[in-house]
C-alpha cells in the first residue's frame, strides 16, 4: 500500500512535469473507483493549468484554474508518466494528457483508489478532521503529550490515528518506536513530554530516510515497474522478528497490536 513517502516521492517526480502546464484531456476508461470518478472531469479539467501539485496526508492535490482534482492512490494505485503510443494496460483506468505532451497515467488494480473533484480540499470531509502533517514544526513533543493526556490506548495504535498525525503507517510508527525506545503497547497518556519529543524527532527522521530513497516501495516513473524500495532494507524491526536486535542483539519480537502486526526488542522499548 502507498504510505506517505511513495505519495510524497510521486508528488516531487511529477511536479516539474504537470506544474505550469495546461491539461489537454482526459480519458477515464474506468470510473469505478472507491467512489465513482466523476463523468464531468472530462469536461472540465481541460484547457484547465495545474498551478501546484500538493500533497495533505496522502492525498495529491492538482490546483487547477476552477478548482482541485483530489487523488488517492488507495491500496494498489500509481500515477507515472508514460509514453503517448503506449498502450493502456488492463488496469490504467484514467490519463491525463498535457500540452507539454506529458501523459499522466493512473493505474489501479484494486480500485480503492480516488480521483475527485473539489472547490476547498482542506474543507472537504475526507480532510477536514485530519491531523497535522508529521514533517511540520506544529507534529511535536509538547503536540502529542497534550493530545495524549488521559488515553489509554497503546501509543502505537495512538500514533497511526489520522485525526493524531497523518501519515504515520504500520511500517513507520514500528520503526519510530524503535528509534525512541519506547514500547509499543505503552499506554499513550502514560509517556512523558520528554519521551514524546524524542518520538516526535523520531518519526521525523523515518520518514525523512523513507522519502529521500523514494519510500518503502520503489517506483521507476518511466515504466512504472514497482519493487522493494531501498527504504526497506533499511527496516531495523518491521518483519525482523527472530532476528537480532541492531542494539542489543536479542530477538526482535512481533505481536499484534490493534489488529496490526507490530515488531518490537523488548529489551530496548519501554
Ligand atoms: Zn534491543
Amino acid at each position: 500500500m502507498p504510505e506517505l513517502p511513495e505519495v510524497e516521492t510521486t508528488r516531487r517526480a511529477l511536479a516539474p512535469h504537470v506544474c505550469g502546464q495546461f491539461i489537454q484531456a482526459v480519458c477515464i476508461r474506468n470510473p469505478r473507483l472507491r467512489q465513482p470518478v466523476p463523468p464531468f472531469l472530462a469536461e472540465i479539467l481541460p484547457r484547465q493549468q495545474v498551478h501546484a501539485l500538493e500533497r495533505r496526508a496522502k492525498y495529491l492535490l492538482f490546483a487547477c484554474d476552477q478548482g482541485h482534482l483530489l487523488v488517492h492512490l488507495g491500496m494498489s494505485g500509481s500515477l507515472r508518466l508514460a509514453e503517448r503510443a503506449e498502450l493502456p494496460q488492463k488496469h490504467d483506468h484514467i490519463d491525463l494528457l498535457f500540452d507539454n505532451g506529458a501523459l499522466l497515467r493512473y493505474r489501479d488494480p484494486r480500485r480503492f483508489g480516488l480521483f475527485l473533484w473539489c472547490q476547498d480540499p482542506h474543507q472537504h470531509p475526507l480532510l477536514a478532521t485530519l491531523g497535522p502533517e508529521p514533517l511540520t514544526a506544529g507534529f511535536n513533543g509538547a503536540y502529542l503529550y497534550a493530545r495524549a493526556q488521559g488515553r489509554r490506548q497503546a501509543i502505537k495504535t495512538f500514533l497511526m490515528d489520522n485525526h493524531i498525525v497523518v501519515g504515520v503507517g504500520n511500517i513507520y510508527a514500528s520503526e519510530s518506536l524503535f528509534l525512541a525506545g519506547i514500547d509499543p503497547v505503552r499506554a499513550a497518556g502514560r509517556i512523558s513530554l520528554a519521551r514524546y519529543e524524542t518520538l516526535a524527532q523520531a518519526v521525523k527522521e523515518v520518514l525523512h530516510a523513507a522519502i529521500a530513497q523514494g519510500g518503502t516501495t520503489l517506483r521507476d516513473f518511466v515504466s512504472g515497474v514497482s519493487q522493494p524500495g531501498y527504504f526497506a532494507q533499511s527496516l531495523r524491526v518491521y518483519q525482523r522478528d527472530g532476528y537480532p536486535c541492531l542494539h542489543c542483539g536479542a530477538p526482535i519480537q512481533r505481536r499484534v497490536i490493534g489488529q496490526r502486526a507490530s515488531y518490537y526488542c523488548p529489551h530496548c522499548q519501554r
